[in-house]
């Protein structure tokens, strides 16, 4: 690869637009005398036919290959633009633009280059903010992979002061990104340095957590420009944006470590995926980019390797599918059983049939046909589908492996299971890799709600996603605990914090296996009163396992999953034979069918609906079934007609706010009954919404039950979108705002003779269990592995203490409080 002069990086630049930006870069190029002044026109033309964004904030515009004789030299030149300009329709923002002039292929090799830097945020975040022209010469020049040096002697900055950390959880991940950021915003130079000599550059997370700096550290912060080094030491006493009056005993987490170190130094903190809590040494897992290069060819040559890499994919599926069903069930199976279809998908294969046509090789022609749509769904800002965009990524590394004859590495290098660390993982790296060779994992990215996530539950290893990209700086073979639960990976703990570790470990495992063992108990306290444990489930496949689990019925059955991750509307028998299949498996326990609550987090996009600027406040629910009665009439025949059969059958409408929404489900319902002669069914409706919960006494004339939806209740009491990255710690059911709400619902009830169950996430969690059934909730319906422990949790309380905590907690004064009472054992 070319050199890069230093004059042909411009730092720090500015552009006002993609045009602008592409102008200054031509402008680069062609004063250096790398081309002729008219080169800028081919690149503009270029990038109104394709546009050049590579990805993580880097596009690469080059002219088009009639303008090639305007090259005089081969060469790149750089425009860094920290702020960033926007770049194309998809409304991604460049930071990085590499203008190429290449006069042959050599550019391939930068982009090679590329493709790396791409993968690794850390370095992306760098080059596109650095000040020093050299590391964007090592990274695109060939030494990119090679670390960037440990820092030279550091120069002395001429500003100093001390302060001391008043942060109760210590230097964790997040205040050190807020230092970082602030830093950053600011272009100046600031250093930590401790009294042991050991000192940090504040933009660099990694080397920041590694000071292990803990509440009451005194260190020293030195910065080459004063009002930087005000604004730092100021932004350091006032908690980087932790809660100070938080205890380091009681850290204000949404989910209460059972287990917190002693000494808390460096650690990455997420969101939680996965309980448990392991030892061991992490690795990071940066699956290698596939580089696909167009090989064009003899189009009936290509269709046929296209054929066959496809029909080697799907056979390969089928085998994952029957091992990962035989290993870890058939709820984890139908993940792959759904990438079968995304494989089969007629539109992708059509679209990488005629890019062969044209000519085009066949691994580029499947790239390019995938390529697009994974773009597009990981554009939305929804987790399910961003989700689905990790799932069609694996499909089509699938495809491409069998047509560029690449191995996928296996499992780690290492001598045991390690803590795996990875920018994200898809489905297919979590079967494979497998609780063999993994304690455990954390991910930069990806959702609670990922499939990723789910297989790891399915697995029993501990999961954190989310934790930030930080986390791809920890060196592999740190020693570490992950805690699952609490979301957190503590890095270098000390020998006496192991030890510990392994102790909680241990309970922890006769806790579970204890529970185990008494899960087909049926469901009450410590004195006798009974308590419905019942399983939340997606599928008819899901039935078998929540029975076994201890599950006494199904307290909710979220339909909307047969409608996702496929193309097109489950018909009504299709949807009869799942209600059907479910209804039988559970014999005569309870099968809550809740009517499709699509809208909000939960998009189908086959079904064309517009996007909305609030969908959780928009068409969501039973609104949007009343504004489509093609779906929803097909899915209450289905019912009704499985319901003539299966008295266990029981319906419930998601989202109704109003009563007069409940009134109007409720009659078209009965004029489907009366179609299809089905009896009544017992029907109720969610409390999810505050102003049902309010009307809760006029909703009870007219339902049978009520089952409390803790998700939506919560998000929509405190007013917090219950994905909200920032918010998701505050967004906690046991805020006595919503426990006053449930309260409510239960008076209503029982004023009439009704009951109240929960499926939303608080009953599974042990806090919740206790308060909700202390509240006079009398079924509980949680997440499959959780039934066991929900159980064990009912067994060792008495309804009397219960009722006096619920009491309690109604009188709190936020929900960490409650969350401390519960586990003060009401003590407080
Ligand atoms: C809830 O809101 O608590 C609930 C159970 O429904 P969902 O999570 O499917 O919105
Ligand atoms: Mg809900």
């Amino acid at each position: 690869m070319q050199e890069l002069p230093a004059q042909l990086i411009r730092l720090n630049a500015t552009a006002h637009s993609k045009n602008d930006a592409i102008t200054q870069v031509a402008g680069l190029l062609a004063t250096h005398g790398y081309t002729d002044p008219a080169y800028l026109q081919g690149m503009l033309d270029r990038e109104t036919q394709a546009n050049t964004y590579l990805g993580s904030g880097i596009a690469i515009p080059h002219g088009t290959p009639d303008t090639r004789h305007l090259i005089r030299q081969t060469g790149i030149a750089v425009l860094q633009l920290p702020q960033g300009v926007a770049w194309g329709e998809g409304g991604e923002t460049v930071r990085l633009v590499v203008g190429i002039a290449a006069a042959s292929d050599e550019h391939l090799d930068l982009l090679r280059r590329l493709t790396r830097v791409l993968a690794d945020d850390a370095l992306v975040e760098r080059l596109s903010t650095t000040s020093d022209p050299a590391e964007l010469q090592r990274a695109l020049t060939g030494q990119a992979s090679t670390p960037t040096p440990a820092a030279p002697a550091t120069p002395a900055l001429a500003h100093t002061a001390q302060v001391t950390l008043p942060n109760p959880l210590g230097m964790h991940a997040r205040p050190a990104t807020a230092l970082a950021n602030l830093v950053k915003g600011r272009g100046a130079q600031v250093r930590l340095s401790r009294e042991n000599g050991e000192s940090a550059n504040a933009t660099r997370m990694m080397e920041v957590l590694a000071l292990g700096l803990t509440r009451g550290t005194t260190f020293t912060v030195s910065s080459d420009d004063e009002a930087t080094l005000r604004a730092v030491t100021d932004a350091i006493r006032a908690g980087l944006g932790d809660d100070l009056s938080a205890g380091a005993a009681t850290p204000a987490a949404h989910r209460d470590p059972d287990w917190v170190p002693a000494q808390i130094g460096a650690m990455v903190e997420g969101v939680p995926a996965a309980d448990g809590l392991v030892v061991g040494l992490t690795r990071q897992h940066a699956p290698k980019a596939i580089e696909v290069r167009d090989e064009p060819g003899d189009p009936v040559e290509n269709a046929a390797k296209l054929d066959a890499a496809l029909k080697a994919a799907a056979a390969e599926l089928e085998d994952v599918i029957a091992d990962v069903g035989a290993r870890f069930g058939a709820d984890k199976a139908a993940i792959f059983r759904a990438h079968a279809e995304l494989l089969a998908d007629e539109g992708t294969v059509q679209d990488a049939v005629a890019h062969v046509l044209d000519g085009h090789g066949a691994a580029w022609a499947y790239r390019q046909a995938t390529e697009g749509r994974i773009a597009q769904l990981q554009k939305l800002d929804d987790p399910t589908l961003a989700g689905r965009a990790v799932d069609l990524s694996d499909v089509q590394r699938r495809v491409l492996r069998h047509l560029l004859g690449i191995h996928e590495d296996s499992a780690p290098q290492a001598a045991g299971p390690v803590i795996l660390l990875a920018p994200d993982l898809t489905p297919s790296d979590t079967a494979r890799l497998g609780p063999d060779s993994l304690l455990g994992f954390v991910t930069a990215q990806g959702g609670p709600t990922s499939h990723t996530a789910i297989i790891a539950r399915g697995l029993g290893l501990p999961a954190v996603v989310a934790a930030g990209s930080g986390l791809l700086d920890v060196p592999d073979g740190t020693p570490a605990i992950l805690d699952g639960q609490a979301g957190r990976l503590y890095l270098n703990p000390t020998d006496a914090d192991v030890q510990s570790a392994r102790e909680r470990q241990a309970v922890l495992h006769e806790q579970r296996e204890a529970a185990r063992a008494a899960r087909h108990q049926p469901g009450a306290t410590a004195d006798g009163v009974r308590v419905e444990v019942a399983a939340n489930i997606n599928r008819a496949a899901d039935a078998a396992q929540a029975l076994d689990a201890g599950a006494e019925g199904v307290g909710l059955m979220r339909t909307e999953f047969l409608f996702l991750e496929r193309d097109s509307v489950p018909g009504e028998a299709e949807q009869e034979a799942e209600y059907r299949a479910m209804a039988a498996a559970l014999g005569d326990r309870p099968l809550i069918i809740r009517t499709l609550d699509i809208g909000g987090d939960k998009e189908v996009p086959y079904l064309g609906l517009a996007r909305e600027d609030n969908s959780f406040l928009g068409l969501r629910g039973i609104r949007l079934c009343f504004e489509r009665p093609d779906l929803f009439l097909p899915q209450l025949r289905a019912v009704a007609r499985v319901a003539k059969d299966h008295p266990n059958v029981h319906l419930m409408f998601p989202m109704i706010s109003t009563l007069e929404d409940f009134r109007r489900a409720r009659a078209i319902l009965d004029s489907v009954r009366e179609d299809v002669g089905a009896p009544r069914i017992p029907l109720g409706v969610m409390i999810e919404v505050p102003s049902a919960a309010l009307i809760a006494g006029e909703l009870a004339k007219d339902v049978d039950f009520f089952s409390v939806g803790t998700n939506d209740l919560t998000q929509y009491t405190l007013a917090m979108d219950r994905l909200h990255p920032q918010l998701a710690r505050q967004t906690d059911a046991m805020h006595p705002a919503v426990l006053k709400l449930i309260a409510l619902t239960v008076d209503a009830a029982e004023a009439h003779g009704r009951w109240v169950g929960v499926c939303g996430g608080a009953a599974g969690d042990e806090v919740g269990a206790l308060v909700l059934t202390g509240l006079g909730v009398k079924e509980l319906s949680v997440s499959t592995p959780q039934v066991p422990g929900v159980k064990a949790a009912l067994r060792a309380h008495r309804m009397a203490d219960l009722r006096e905590l619920a009491a309690r907690a109604l009188a709190q004064p936020d929900a960490q409080a409650v969350r401390d009472l519960v586990r003060a054992g009401g003590r407080a």
